[in-house]
């Protein structure tokens, strides 16, 4: 639609970013078009109205879509940060990188047992990222409401990962 548009044409493609070999897709046009970047944020939350109670953004650049979220929604906003940011106490979920490996942490008091996340990053690319956070989110004994992110690398299948959880990724590249 109109909104997957206007963000496919507002995103850069950079070559050999971060690393040779590598197509990175830039969202900072996105996010410089307040119309487009609020746009974005209200389309998520629309999309899971009340079937979430906390919105979770995933260090780093998951936190300008995640806060915008929380935001529109109305809804508290719980950060997950990579290790030794936040002060305990914690638990903490270690995943899988294309070089080795990462660890996400979570307040353990952040989301209560009842609550139901939306979880929100840019970029869905491999999924490792996303099924991270839901493993983090699952094992304090909330419930996962669904991903939200503003553009799905859909080549590289990372939705399979994501299973059994529902996804709303505002453009999708094939
Ligand atoms: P995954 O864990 O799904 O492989 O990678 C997703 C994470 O890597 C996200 O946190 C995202 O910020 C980052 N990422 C991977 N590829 C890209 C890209 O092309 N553009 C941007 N902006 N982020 C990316």
């Amino acid at each position: 639609g109109d909104l997957a548009d206007r963000i496919d044409r507002l995103a850069t493609m950079v070559e050999d970013f971060p690393r040779p070999g590598v197509r990175f897709r830039d969202l900072a046009g996105v996010y410089a078009q307040p119309a487009t970047f609020g746009a974005a944020a209200h389309a998520l939350a629309a999309a899971y109205r009340d079937a979430f109670s906390h919105v979770v953004a995933v260090e780093a650049r998951g936190f300008t879509l995640g806060t915008a979220v929380a935001l529109a929604a109305g809804k508290p906003l719980v950060l997950v940060r990579k290790a030794g940011k936040l002060p305990g106490p914690l638990r903490s979920v270690k995943y899988d990188l294309e070089y080795g490996e990462d660890v996400l942490e979570m307040q353990e008091s952040a989301v209560p047992p009842d609550g139901r996340v939306l979880i929100v990053d840019d970029v869905l690319a491999t999924g490792g990222t996303l099924a991270a956070v839901a493993k983090l989110v699952t094992e304090g004994g909330a419930g996962v409401a669904g991903f939200g992110v503003l553009l799905e690398l859909a080549g590289l299948g990372g939705v399979r990962r994501l299973h059994p959880h529902r996804l709303v990724a505002l453009r999708t590249d094939r």
